[in-house]
């Protein structure tokens, strides 16, 4: 089959087109056709080496994936051979006491596609049956790929972690990003009031149409000083963060009295500090977040595939031209999500 794969970390010039072997299912696995592989920072990262982390070579990246169900394994009593599917994105035992409780990303053993195991940049892969999601008719493969990362994330940091109730005041940062379109969504359905950032008027503009309330230019203007002034000095009871040390001050800033920062990823930056003044006398929460639980995504999904929530779509490549699509991301130019064609 034909897989990108990067056979040692670096630039996007390690990003290798080629034959690779075709994967063997086991009796609990399913062998899914790929139709479209959504990219995330998740990409980047793995592509460039995580200090202490080991990644078996050459390596199949891609977390966000959607196909056909080509063939199922003995133990398989569930799925069915023609069905479209996505993948949930997250692996775990199945066995522990987390992963029992529903807690499965608490799992010792969680993992995703693409990151301790190959990921869905090729033409097909091996993939347990019990993350096998079947999708309706209507939705296609790209927008099925791109959905369940991003969704899956937004979903669990305000539902679960910050515990959003309708109508407060959520700060969304970098509306162009999955994660900040998705969490830009989900708080509008909340009935709450979005304040989103962007960097550039066309951003802005996009931001605006996906729902936000209000738009501040994260390149131009001063985030926490513009919060100020659309609540009245109030500050905002949530903020989603993913930004890192470029926005942290700005975001705790921003906070309301008793307000909640939540956040799943630091892409410019992780020594971000805390001032512990603020932190107790305004009884501020500051939370960490990472994906989400299996029956998390089955309850976002439900409102994806009624299209009340809908994955905001960049660009597709084909996927012998995955260099262009990581320089995408890399350069910042997308909004929204950026997808592989096998
Ligand atoms: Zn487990």
């Amino acid at each position: 089959m034909k897989a990108a794969r990067i056979h040692r970390h670096g630039g996007s010039g390690e990003l290798v087109y080629e034959d690779a072997p075709e994967p063997a299912i086991r009796a609990d696995q399913v062998l899914v056709r790929v139709r479209a592989c959504a990219l995330n920072h998740l990409d980047l990262f793995v592509r460039a080496g995580i200090p202490g982390m080991q990644f078996a070579m050459p390596h199949i990246l891609g977390s966000d994936i959607a196909g056909e169900v080509l063939e199922t394994g003995a133990l398989c009593s569930r799925v069915r051979v023609g069905w479209r599917v996505l993948l949930s994105p997250g692996l775990s035992c199945r066995q522990c006491e987390q992963c029992l409780s529903g807690n499965d990303n608490l799992c010792r053993r969680y993992t995703v596609f693409g990151y301790g195991m190959d990921g869905g940049n090729c033409e097909f892969l091996a993939a347990p049956e019990y993350s096998v999601i079947r999708i309706p008719d209507d939705l296609d493969f790209d927008e099925a790929a791109a959905t369940p990362l991003c969704f899956l994330t937004a979903w669990h940091m305000l539902m679960n972690r910050a515990r959003l109730l309708p109508g407060e005041d959520v700060l969304v940062l970098a509306a162009s990003s999955g994660v900040g379109s998705a969490a830009i969504q989900i708080a509008r359905m909340f009935q709450c009031r979005v304040i989103a950032t962007a960097g550039g008027e066309e951003k802005l503009a996009k931001a605006r149409e996906l729902g936000a309330d209000h738009a501040i230019d994260h390149y131009r203007q001063d985030i926490s000083a513009e919060v100020r002034k659309i609540t009245a000095r109030r500050g905002v009871d949530v903020v989603v963060e993913h930004v890192g040390v470029a926005t942290w001050p700005k975001s705790l800033e921003s906070l309301a009295p008793a307000g909640r920062l939540v956040t799943c990823g630091a892409t410019t930056g992780y020594d971000a500090s805390v001032d512990l003044r603020y932190l107790f006398s305004k009884q501020w929460s500051v939370l960490g977040s990472f994906m989400g639980t299996m029956g998390e995504l089955h309850q976002v999904l439900k409102f994806v595939f009624r299209k009340q929530l809908k994955p905001v779509m960049d660009h597709a490549y084909p996927l012998s031209e995955i260099r262009a699509a990581h320089e995408r991301l890399e350069r910042k130019e997308q909004f929204g999500k950026v997808v592989v064609r096998p």
